[in-house]
C-alpha cells in the first residue's frame, strides 16, 4: 500500500501534533500571551493512536510526534509505545524542546522512539531565556546529554536563526554540535502566525548562515538526505557532524515533499504554507467504529495537495495559524 498525491509525489511521512501547549513561548513560534485549545477540541490519545493506525495502514512509513511540546502531554510514552509497534511503520521519531528529556529520554527509547530532534537556539542562559521567554538552558543541555546516553539512533539539533538575536552564536552552536558529535540544522524563520513583531527585520537566510560557518570550517557539499527538507554539508575536519540547512524561504523544496501534517485538532494540513485543511476529528467522532470514511478522506485529500508554498522571507504573515498548531 502506498500513498501518492495528485502530482505523483509519494507521501509516506506524517507529522502528528500531540498538543498545542508548551512550557516555552519561543518568539518565532508563539505570541507572548497565547490562548490554548479547550480539551474537547484536542484529539484524545485514543484518537491520535487511531489516526496513526489508519495512516500507517495506507502507506505512511515514518511518523514524527511534535507539538507544542510533545513531552508535556500526559500519556505520551504509552502513545509512543503503541504507535512504534504498528506493523508497517519504519520509524517513530520526535521533535522536542528538550526540557523534559532528562526524565523521559530513556522511557522513550524503550517505547520505540528511534530518533530525537532537539531545538537549541542559544548557549547563553539569558539569551536562551529571552528567545524561549521562559526556558532554562541548563535543563535543556542536560536533556540533550540524557538523550545521547539513552541510546536513540540519532540525536540532532535544530536552531532557528534570527538577526539581532542568535545569528552571532552560529559558530558557537556549530562547535557545541562538534563537541557532542551530533548534527545541527539551521532553519530559516517561517511567517506563521502573528507573533507580535515583523519577521522580516530578523530574517536570516541559510546562505548567510553558511557563509559565517565557512569562515571557521572547510565545508564539503553533500548529497545526503535524511528524508526531510534539509540540505547538508560536512565539515572537512569533523566527520561526525553534519550541518543542515532548512530554507523554506530561499530554497523551495516542495517538489520533493513527502509529508502531511495532522494538527492536534485533527485537521489534516496538506502543506505547511497553505491554509487548506481536512477535518479528521469530525470523521473520527462521527464514525467511531468504521475507519473506511477516514481512509477515503485521506486519499481524496491527497489528490488536492498543493504544488508548493510561497514563503518569501519578507516577513509578512502568510498563514494565520501559529507553528505550535502544526508542529513545524
Ligand atoms: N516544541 C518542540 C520544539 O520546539 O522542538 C516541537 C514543536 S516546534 C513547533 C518544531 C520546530 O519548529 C522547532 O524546531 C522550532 O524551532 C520550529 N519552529 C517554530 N516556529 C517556527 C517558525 N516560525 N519558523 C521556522 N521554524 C519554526
Ligand atoms: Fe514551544 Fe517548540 Fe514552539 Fe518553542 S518552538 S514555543 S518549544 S512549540
Amino acid at each position: 500500500m502506498s500513498l501518492v498525491d495528485g502530482v505523483g509525489r509519494s507521501i509516506d511521512y506524517l507529522r502528528l501534533s500531540v498538543t498545542d501547549r508548551c512550557d516555552f513561548r519561543c518568539v518565532y513560534c508563539m505570541a507572548k500571551n497565547m490562548t490554548f485549545l479547550p480539551r474537547q477540541q484536542v484529539l484524545t490519545l485514543e484518537e491520535l493512536q487511531r489516526l496513526a493506525t489508519v495512516f500507517v495502514s495506507q502507506g505512511v512509513r515514518k511518523i514524527r510526534l511534535t507539538g507544542g511540546e510533545p513531552l508535556i502531554r500526559p500519556g505520551i510514552v504509552e502513545l509512543c509505545r503503541h504507535i512504534a509497534a504498528l506493523p508497517g511503520l519504519r520509524e517513530l521519531v520526535m521533535t522536542s524542546n528538550g526540557s523534559q528529556l532528562g526524565r523521559l529520554a530513556r522511557p522513550l527509547v524503550e517505547a520505540g522512539v528511534k530518533r530525537m530532534n532537539i531545538s537549541l537556539d542559544s548557549l547563553d542562559p539569558e539569551r536562551f531565556r529571552a528567545i524561549t521567554r521562559n526556558g532554562d538552558l541548563r535543563q535543556v543541555l542536560d536533556g540533550i546529554e540524557a538523550a545521547q546516553d539513552a541510546g536513540f539512533e540519532r540525536v540532532k539539533l535544530n536552531c532557528v536563526v534570527m538577526k539581532g538575536r542568535n545569528f552571532n552564536e552560529v559558530p558557537a552552536l556549530v562547535q557545541y554540535a562538534i563537541d557532542q558529535g551530533i548534527d545541527i540544522s539551521f532553519i530559516e524563520e517561517m511567517p506563521l502566525g502573528d507573533v507580535g513583531r515583523s519577521r522580516g527585520e530578523s530574517f536570516c537566510s541559510s546562505e548567510q548562515v553558511r557563509a559565517v560557518i565557512a569562515e571557521h570550517h572547510g565545508l564539503l557539499d553533500s548529497t545526503e538526505n535524511s528524508g526531510g527538507p534539509a540540505r547538508y554539508v560536512r565539515l572537512a575536519r569533523h566527520p561526525r557532524t553534519r550541518i543542515g540547512f532548512i530554507s523554506p524561504n530561499s530554497h523551495n523544496f516542495c517538489a520533493s515533499c513527502n509529508r502531511v501534517r495532522m494538527t492536534v485538532e485533527g485537521q489534516l494540513l496538506l502543506c505547511l504554507g497553505q491554509d487548506n485543511a481536512v477535518d479528521f476529528r469530525a470523521l473520527l467522532r462521527r464514525y467511531p467504529l468504521d475507519d473506511r470514511p477516514l481512509v477515503e478522506a485521506l486519499h481524496k485529500a491527497l489528490r488536492g495537495k498543493p504544488l508548493r508554498h510561497d514563503f518569501t522571507g519578507q516577513g509578512e504573515v502568510q498563514v494565520v495559524r501559529f507553528m505550535n498548531m502544526s508542529g513545524g
